[in-house]
């Protein structure tokens, strides 16, 4: 049994959602910053914790989806 990388307690099938190759609760899959509800596939992360793509992941790593400074700079350029 997976335990939500959230709320640290076990998902059980019937309320799983999986993203980010986590399993979650589907009302522990929230965005950090809005608390809005996530669908999985179409949201964004960040250091492992899921965030709305917009407009809270934009606002707070910059546009284009992609961190200035982060470490997600680097990573493309190998
Ligand atoms: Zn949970
Ligand atoms: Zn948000």
């Amino acid at each position: 049994m997976p335990n939500c990388p959230k709320c640290d307690k076990p998902v059980y099938f019937a309320e799983r959602k999986t993203s980010l190759g986590k399993d979650w609760h589907s009302f522990c899959l929230k965005c950090e910053k809005c608390n809005k509800t996530l669908t999985p596939g179409s949201h964004s992360e960040h250091q492992s914790k899921p965030y709305c793509t917009t407009p809270c992941y934009g606002a707070l790593f910059g546009p284009g989806g992609y961190g200035r400074g982060g470490t997600e700079s680097f990573t493309y350029k190998k």
